[in-house]
């Protein structure tokens, strides 16, 4: 029985962009056609291996077929093939992320006009139509029904029974576009065509792609001799590719380009990675490892979408993708495979996440990337600054996460802002920076670098020349409570309340409280509830107040803790006022004898101090009053 169905809307646009495509982008469809047939006899041979019974292993192979006259060109494989649900829903509908990604790239207006950039994305099944007006596809699974889906590329596209001549697999048939007087599509009916084509994007898939070509031989005559100056014509079954992995090459014949071509079709990025690794590893356990770091962030890295983890094969064997144990949560932003011949085949997906080969191979391959981050840190500062801005807070969440224990292994690719330069400094420069006698590395946290470098709290740093660390993340504070000290100095944040000071300087300030008593418990009683203490600050030059906390968790811990989601118990922290006892208004109010009066004062200092240090006010109407009446009490005066 024939049906006929509508492809869903987005299918159609992106078919619509397909038949549209500029010429020199149409060569890909060949590459998609072939990857698809690899991906089906990987899912085949999987099987194979966990259901024997059913699946008899078979050396598989791809064929690739051309009719001139016909002029159409075919891919066949001997994989998994799909049931006429499959067709329907693979066929039907987008399912290549890269599709979708490229369908949202280019919905963006300004590259509306420019399809050139289709190439770089694995658009899938649907290139076929870059360069068929028609596009047929037999297939079959083991033991079911053959099928026969068809379509012109326009709105819809028929499916019915059909004879398939395989125990399982697919044929994709693409009947070529008529030539114009600049588009040969002929061209692709070409052996020397198609042999590069394979050359170029599918040298390394690891079945036989097949094709009949006609070769010139020379004749030999009754003694097996060649005969000078005579040739005929042959036909071979040539193998086109050299099947052998990227990752099963010596590292020394795999080329850059070639480690980014594959990355870019594998993990259907249109860019090339920041950082690729060709891992090979011999000893106790044995490994090859291909990884990557992308030069953007995967635009879906965040969400629930996100499929992390590393492809995993066993002696060139896929079992599956996104295998997430072989890759700690904190490198989720890593890209790859690993095979080694130490994962044993024929066991089920459970019981190899428990083998302890795999342990020690996915703690191998964690320190292989460290390594090559402190490498690149150290040899190529822009491109680590690149690495870090994308990726930084994933290695802050690493020493975070694992509660310090990775503190060692990760300190040292840290960078932040700081108080006395525009550029990144790290945790090593930072110490080697230190002032002479200065036991602590400072830090002050906040939203943003503008509301942090204008904290009361770092005047007197600034004044001595003091670096300070700038923490603007909400990761980064957690971070170095983490990590506790560095180099045996301890993260000191600025906005705590213990101060180091001199001795004479710690006196000065007892004098001066027990002198301004008075003040102080009025302050204090006024703001009973908000505030633990008030007392004199040695941190002070240019402000009269600023607000600081005691042991515990500080305000901005208590700000990003309190946001986060789901966070039900609001976290405290215990604040203290300090006062510049320098500061003009703080003479000022020595002489004011009105205790109420001291009170609203220091309320509103209060106010003020929590604005400037980017916080609300609490109440803002009796913030609005109090000022109020000390204007009007000082226009009166
Ligand atoms: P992708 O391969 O990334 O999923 P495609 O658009 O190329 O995207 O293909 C969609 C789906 O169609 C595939 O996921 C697969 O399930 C199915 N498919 C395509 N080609 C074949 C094939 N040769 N054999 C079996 N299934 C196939």
């Amino acid at each position: 029985m024939k049906q006929e169905k509508k492809f869903e809307t987005e299918s159609q646009q992106l078919l619509d962009l397909m038949i549209n495509s500029i010429y020199s982008e149409k060569e890909i469809f060949l590459r998609e056609l072939l990857s698809n047939a690899s991906d089906a006899i990987d899912k085949y041979r999987y099987l194979s291996l966990t259901e024997s019974d059913k699946y008899p292993t078979k050396s598989h192979q791809i064929r690739i077929d051309v009719d001139k006259k016909a002029r159409t060109i075919s891919v066949t494989d001997d994989g998994i093939g799909m049931s006429l649900e499959d067709m329907e829903k693979n066929l039907g509908t987008i399912a290549k992320s890269g599709s979708k990604e490229f369908m949202s790239k280019i919905k963006d207006a300004k590259e509306k006009d420019d399809l050139s950039i289709i190439g770089q994305f694995g658009v899938g099944f649907y290139s076929a139509f870059m360069v068929g007006d028609s596009v047929e596809v037999l297939s079959k699974t083991l033991g079911g029904e053959a099928h026969r889906f068809y379509s012109e590329g326009k709105s819809t596209y028929t499916i019915e029974d059909t004879e398939f001549d395989q125990d399982s697999g697919t044929k994709v048939i693409v009947h070529l576009k008529k030539d114009t007087d600049d588009l040969k599509y002929s061209d692709y009916l070409e052996t020397y065509r198609i042999e590069n084509l394979v050359k170029k994007y599918s040298d390394y898939i690891r079945y036989p792609i097949k094709m009949l070509v006609t070769v010139s031989k020379q004749d030999r005559d009754d003694e097996d001799k060649p005969v000078d100056g005579k040739y005929h014509d042959e036909i071979e079954d040539k193998t086109l590719n050299s099947m052998i992995p990227l990752w099963k090459k010596s590292v020394n014949d795999v080329k850059q380009e070639e480690l980014d071509e594959f990355y870019k079709s594998k993990f259907m990025d249109y860019e090339k990675p920041l950082l690729s690794l060709n891992v090979h590893v011999e000893g106790l356990y044995t490994y090859e490892a291909l990884l990557f770091i992308p030069s953007r962030v995967p635009s879906n890295l965040y969400s629930e979408s996100y499929e992390q983890g590393l492809s995993l094969y066993s002696k060139g064997i896929f079992i599956q993708d996104h295998y997430k144990d072989l890759i700690p949560d904190y490198l989720r932003f890593v890209k790859g495979l690993v095979d080694s011949d130490d994962f044993p085949l024929n066991v089920s997906r459970e019981m190899l996440q428990k083998t302890p080969e795999m342990a020690k191979i996915a703690k191998n391959i964690e320190n292989k990337i460290i390594a090559e981050l402190k490498k690149t840190k150290k040899n190529d500062e822009e491109k680590y600054l690149k690495f870090f801005d994308m990726f930084g807070e994933h290695i802050k969440y690493g020493i975070y996460s694992s509660y310090g224990m990775k503190k060692e292994e990760l300190q040292d690719l840290l960078l932040f802002h700081h108080l006395n330069d525009e550029k990144l400094i790290s945790l090593e420069d930072y110490v080697k920076n230190m002032k002479k006698g200065q036991k602590d590395i400072y830090f002050a946290t906040g939203k943003t670098l503008d509301e942090i470098k204008t904290l009361p709290q770092l005047e007197s740093k600034k004044k001595d020349g003091v670096d300070v660390l700038l923490l603007d993340k909400n990761i980064d504070e957690f971070c170095i409570m983490a990590m506790v000290e560095y180099d045996k100095k301890t993260f000191k944040d600025v906005s705590s309340e213990k101060d180091e000071v001199s001795k004479e300087k710690k006196e000065e300030l007892d004098r001066l409280a027990s002198e301004n008593k008075r003040i102080l418990d009025n302050i204090k009683e006024g703001l009973s509830g908000k505030v633990d203490d008030v007392v004199f600050s040695a941190k002070l030059v240019d402000s009269p107040v600023c607000i600081t906390t005691k042991d515990g968790i500080s305000m901005n811990a208590e700000r990003v803790i309190n946001e986060e989601p789901g966070q039900k118990e609001n976290l405290k922290s215990t604040k203290v006022l300090e006062i510049n006892p320098d500061h003009e208004l703080f003479k000022a109010l020595a002489d004011v004898s009105s205790d109420e009066q001291i009170k609203d004062y220091g309320s509103v200092l209060y106010d003020e101090a929590m604005l400037l240090q980017g916080y609300d006010i609490e109440d803002k109407a009796e913030f609005v009053k109090k000022l109020n009446s000390l204007l009007i009490k000082a226009a009166k005066a």
